[in-house]
């Protein structure tokens, strides 16, 4: 079964605007599928809906075969990242990452051996005593990051998350998902309007318009399309 699938989904905003008119997709095993198209064409809404942080009006999010429309983000096997990287200020880097492993009950050698894993993965393991307010951005992105390598998820997903920063970090730190996404092999849906960002990370990319599906293919269909 694809690790992603969504059929029919529809969206409808509690003011009655539907920003979602019957989305089909899904997502294989390590794919990396990335949503694009114009400013308000729903990609956001799309992703909020994957992630349960928005109802869906109509139709299916399936999750690894298992309708997830009624399950709460917490218990869905998800992980997303940040624009705003969502990073708790008060706490250590090791918390951060520690965080969510804590509220799932896990025991404790295990969150340590995840957490140590994931800090040595993304080179912020000289780090982890520090407090989010003395990285530099590009190291709270690799912190939000590892939250969600920590939760070992079926699929990643991503708002955006490099609009923050400089055109400089913005490539590098497109590099890196794309290298730990390959090397986790983990599923990932990315919401971008950039479309150097869509050519480089995407094995298939998702074209939205008006809350529809445009067009779904590989970068070269997609963009070198008559
Ligand atoms: P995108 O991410 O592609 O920019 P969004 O998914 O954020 O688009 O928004 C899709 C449409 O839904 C837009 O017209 C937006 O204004 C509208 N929208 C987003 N959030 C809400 C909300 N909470 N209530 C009503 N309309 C919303
Ligand atoms: P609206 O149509 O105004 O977005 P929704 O019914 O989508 O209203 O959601 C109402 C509130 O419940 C929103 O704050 C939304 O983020 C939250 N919510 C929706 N679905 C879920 C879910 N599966 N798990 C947790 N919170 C959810």
């Amino acid at each position: 079964v694809p690790t992603l699938e969504i059929t029919g989904a529809v969206k409808r905003y509690a003011n009655g605007h539907l920003a979602v008119k019957g989305v089909d997709l899904h997502a294989d095993e390590g794919e990396f599928v990335v949503f694009v198209g114009p400013s308000g064409c729903g990609k956001s809404t799309l992703l909020r809906m994957i992630a349960g942080l928005e109802s869906v009006t109509e139709g299916e999010v399936r999750l690894k075969g298992r309708v997830v429309n009624d399950v709460e983000p917490a218990d869905r096997d998800i992980a997303m990242v940040f624009q705003n990287y969502a990073l708790y200020p008060h706490m250590s880097v090791y918390d951060n990452l520690a965080y969510g492993l804590r509220n799932r009950k896990i025991p404790k050698p295990e969150i340590d051996r995840r957490v140590r894993e994931a800090a040595e993965m993304l080179q912020i393991g000289e780090y982890l005593a520090r407090k989010p307010g003395a990285l530099s951005g590009g190291q709270r992105q690799r912190v939000a990051m590892g939250r969600c390598i920590v939760r070992d998820p079926a699929i990643f997903l991503f708002d955006e998350p490099l609009s923050n920063l400089d055109a400089k970090l913005r490539t590098q730190m497109r590099l890196e998902i794309r290298r730990l996404q390959r090397r986790l092999g983990v599923a990932a849906v990315y919401v971008t309007h950039d479309q150097v960002e869509a050519m480089t990370l995407a094995d298939r990319i998702v074209v939205l318009n008006g809350g529809r599906v445009e067009q779904i293919g590989a970068p070269v269909e997609v963009y070198n399309a008559p």
